[in-house]
């Protein structure tokens, strides 16, 4: 048999998005993927579905697997014939024992790949604004474990020429014995006021930074009860985080917001949120699917030159009607005769990447809007296409009859509730981490009701402030049973954001 690949795969400090391509095409690759505590489990996600995903977890010192036995597993499903991706935390080269691995591939005639990381210590100083090297202040930077025990007779760390050789000190795994690295260090001639900056989970939503002196930052942080994973960096490059510091300012950090769209909708606000700093949790309320028959629909886009206007509402009836105009073999040139309204920016961006600029974008996104736009229109025998939700308002149907218009509405989509809640994002509610809320769509609210019911709804939702995109959604809100308390005057993803944000800066 064909012996397989291993890649060694650096998986960066933490946040997702500081893997390499490299690294994201070989965990797509791999059969087998083998992964550790550090390495971030969203990455998983690039996994192909049927690849075995193999937790080689070690925590602080406790192995749940001792070095030899992951060895010997990346031996054996390589030996099966499996391309086995083992990802690392931060850099595989960088106190990642990646070189026993290569060491046991190599006596096994197994061939491998490294793929590097960026390296904790690396990843953790830029996300808390130190620059590790910098003009006038160090030219010279060292990686060093802090993890020898401090009782060691001999120790393999040379701290006499370490404490003054290099200009920046970064200990990995160092919290331990925080106290003798600094006394050792002191003691071999650094000065005690030099600078010190721990950073627990860097590059994580949930970063924490220490500072101190090698003086006092033992103390202190036995104090705050600072505790693994973390980096320890000492010199004088930590006053530049006072400057420089971007990532752990940010108006929502350190904030859980929670985000109840569907799954294939949550990304957009999720990025918004994100960028504003937060811990996006996401708790899909609602599974958009096609309607049960498409015969309406379909019925409706063959005549579609029978029509004036054709209403879009939501990116989702965009996508759903297009998948449906692809499927009956036609495509943007069947609006030919037929004027389009979006209700908002974003659908008329969804419609612009279909190949056509919305004819009308009311003043106001909501149905509300949509109306008041076309009674200002003789809309008296004209038809109107309006493909929309199974369980949608009919506010805009019901005011285009009273104008004498025509109008057709089939179903495009339905809003379904899915099956279950994701565990882990219920946990964080259980546990009362969530600081935020959102519903952005009035059933987002209902069906979080209806999965949870009503008395674990309101137990678990108690204490957490609310966001509602809009009206509607705040009163669906209120009529099951929770106060409002961030409310954007414009009903946009970014107009919420900014609500969220400034609420919690107020
Ligand atoms: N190969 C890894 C290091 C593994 S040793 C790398 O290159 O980053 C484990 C140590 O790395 C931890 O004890 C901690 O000191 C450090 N570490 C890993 N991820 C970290 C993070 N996100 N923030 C701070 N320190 C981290």
């Amino acid at each position: 048999m064909k012996k397989g690949t291993v890649y060694l795969i650096g998986a960066g400090p933490g946040d997702p998005g500081l893997i390499t391509v490299r690294g994201r095409e070989c965990i797509a690759l791999a059969d087998v993927v083998v992964y550790d505590y550090l390495a971030n489990g969203r990455l998983l996600q690039n996994a192909r579905p049927d690849a075995e995903l193999i937790y080689a977890g070690k925590i602080g010192g406790a192995h749940n697997h001792e070095q030899w036995q992951i060895n010997s597993l990346l031996v054996e499903k390589a030996l099966a014939g499996k391309t086995v991706a083992r990802l690392k935390g931060g850099d595989p080269f960088i106190f990642g024992r990646g070189g026993e691995e290569c060491e046991a591939l190599l006596a096994a005639g197994i061939s491998f790949e490294i793929v590097p990381g960026v390296t904790a210590g690396v990843g953790a100083a830029a996300y808390a604004g130190i620059p590790l090297t910098h003009r006038h202040v160090t030219t010279s930077v060292a990686f060093i474990t802090g993890h020898e025990h401090p009782d060691k007779d001999i120790s393999e760390i040379d701290w006499e020429k370490l404490s003054t050789g290099s200009g920046t000190l970064v200990f990995y795994m160092g919290i331990k014995n925080l106290a003798s690295i600094a006394a050792n260090l002191v003691k071999h001639g650094r000065q005690p006021e030099t600078p010190v900056a721990l950073v627990r989970w860097g590059t994580r939503p949930e970063q924490q930074v220490l500072e101190g002196t090698l003086a006092d930052i033992a103390a202190k942080a036995q104090k705050a009860a600072f505790k693994a994973p973390a980096i320890t960096i000492v010199g004088e490059v930590v006053r530049l985080r006072d400057k420089i510091r971007w990532f752990d300012n940010r108006p929502l950090f350190g904030k859980r917001i929670m985000v109840t769209r569907s799954a294939d909708q949550a990304g957009e606000f999720g990025d918004l949120l994100a960028a504003a700093g937060a811990d996006v949790i996401e708790l899909p309320t609602i599974r958009l699917v096609a309607p049960d028959s498409d015969a309406q629909l379909d019925n409706a886009i063959r005549e579609l030159s029978s029509f004036q206007w054709t209403i879009f509402t939501s990116i989702n009836a965009v996508q759903f009607f297009f998948a449906r105009l692809a499927c009956l073999g036609l495509d943007a040139r069947a609006f030919a005769s037929c004027r389009i309204c979006a209700v908002g920016p974003k659908t008329a961006a969804a419609l612009e990447a279909r190949g056509i600029i919305a004819d009308l974008v009311p003043a106001d996104y909501k149905a509300e809007g949509v109306v008041k736009e076309f009674s200002a229109m003789e809309m008296n025998g004209s038809r109107v296409l309006f493909p929309r939700a199974d369980r949608a308002r009919d506010v805009i149907p019901a005011a285009l009859d009273k104008m004498g218009a025509i109008v057709a509405a089939p179903i495009a989509y339905r809003n379904i509730i899915p099956e279950a809640l994701p565990e882990e994002a219920l946990q964080a509610l259980e546990e009362k981490r969530v600081d935020c809320i959102t519903f952005t769509s009035s059933s987002t609210a209902d069906n979080l009701a209806a999965m949870l019911g009503e008395n674990r709804f309101l137990h678990l939702l108690q204490g957490v402030t609310v966001a509602a995109i809009g009206p509607i959604t705040a009163a669906t809100c209120r009529e099951l049973g929770l106060q409002v308390h961030i409310e954007p005057e414009k009903y946009t993803l970014s107009d919420m954001t900014a609500a969220i944000v400034s609420y919690f800066n107020n």
